[in-house]
């Protein structure tokens, strides 16, 4: 980089790769379909991308991985597109304090998901943007809105992981029966089903995500093509519930932490926003106990804790 000072920023990313690399407790990548069981646990990944486009990124920035429940922010945001503030009759947006799969608050709860980010949740969601499209229909919409985020025709949907998902989702299949006796879902289960698992199946790379992710850092429109995806609103409160839904039972210790809206998915990737700074993705495949990135949310403490950028204040 001659000619050039490194930033702040270039200097704690690189620390940060540096130190990932060498890092001995990895977590333990998902297992429950080959295609994630298979994927090396040493990778290492992270991009980030400020408000005036400067792009950081290192590692594995630019291998695609299976962003999972990563997706679930972006079916929110269309299915918010399409019914507004409806959405809320039939999800929650409280904290549940459970496993990602949990089928017992459902009950307690008249089928109504706790959040859009359990797979509960997400389920509805995805009813709500199928209803009046074929799958096919549905799916390529969200598909389209991915590339359009990021600005890349070339993301796609790995369809073996959706096949392996389908083979294996025998929890979502109960989730979604489940919420089906309640009333909550409107279209065919298996539809809904065959949508989820192809939307948790896209696979892009953490430069690819964090372009994905830029409208949530910059209150709802993303600086370079100049589009407002949502209103300011829209984007702080899906912000909101990324920080307070994002990772599970682990979302309270990801604020603690962390201190940064964020969603992560069981392909070892999150995505997070410092509103009005920067939007960031991280991917290392090994998880914690409750299914979230073990290098990921380390990675992202040291990011938010360098560079000042937590929400709660240096
Ligand atoms: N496809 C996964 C599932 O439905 C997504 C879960 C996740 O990423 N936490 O089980």
């Amino acid at each position: 980089m001659a000619g050039r000072d490194v930033t702040k920023l270039e200097k704690v990313v690189k620390e940060i790769v540096d130190d990932m690399r060498h890092m001995p407790d990895r977590g333990m990548v998902a297992a429950y379909i080959p295609e994630l069981a298979r994927v090396n646990p040493k990778s290492f990944g992270i991009a980030v991308i400020e408000s005036d486009g400067n792009t950081v990124v290192g590692g594995d920035a630019d291998v695609p991985f299976s962003i999972q429940s990563i997706s679930k922010v972006f079916t929110l945001t269309l299915a918010l597109g399409k019914v507004g503030n409806r959405l809320w009759a039939r999800v929650g947006r409280e904290p549940s304090g459970s496993p990602f799969n949990s089928i017992v608050q459902l009950e307690r709860e008249q089928g109504i998901p706790r959040n859009p980010f359990i797979n509960a949740g997400a389920i509805a969601v995805t009813d709500v943007i199928l209803s009046s499209h074929l799958p096919r229909e549905a799916l390529g919409e969200i598909l389209r809105f991915m590339q359009f985020l990021a600005d890349d025709s070339s993301i796609m949907i790995d369809h073996e992981v959706a096949a392996s998902e389908h083979r294996t989702g025998f929890r979502n299949a109960a989730l979604a029966n489940y919420m089906k006796s309640f009333g909550i879902l409107d279209n065919p289960v298996d539809f809904i089903l065959g949508v989820y698992f192809h939307h948790c199946a896209i696979a892009m790379s953490c430069r690819q995500l964090a372009l994905a992710g830029r409208f949530l850092a910059q209150f709802g429109s993303n600086p370079s093509t100049g589009y407002a995806v949502v209103q300011p609103e829209r984007a702080r409160r899906i912000n909101a519930l990324m920080l307070t839904c994002g990772h599970y039972d682990g979302s309270g210790e990801f604020a603690y932490r962390v201190g940064l809206p964020g969603k992560s998915g069981v392909g070892g990737g999150i995505m997070a926003v410092a509103p009005g700074k920067a939007s960031i993705a991280v991917w290392s495949p090994g998880l914690d106990a409750v299914g979230n990135s073990q290098l990921g949310q380390i990675a992202l403490e040291r990011l938010a804790k360098e560079m000042g950028w937590s929400i709660f204040g240096a």
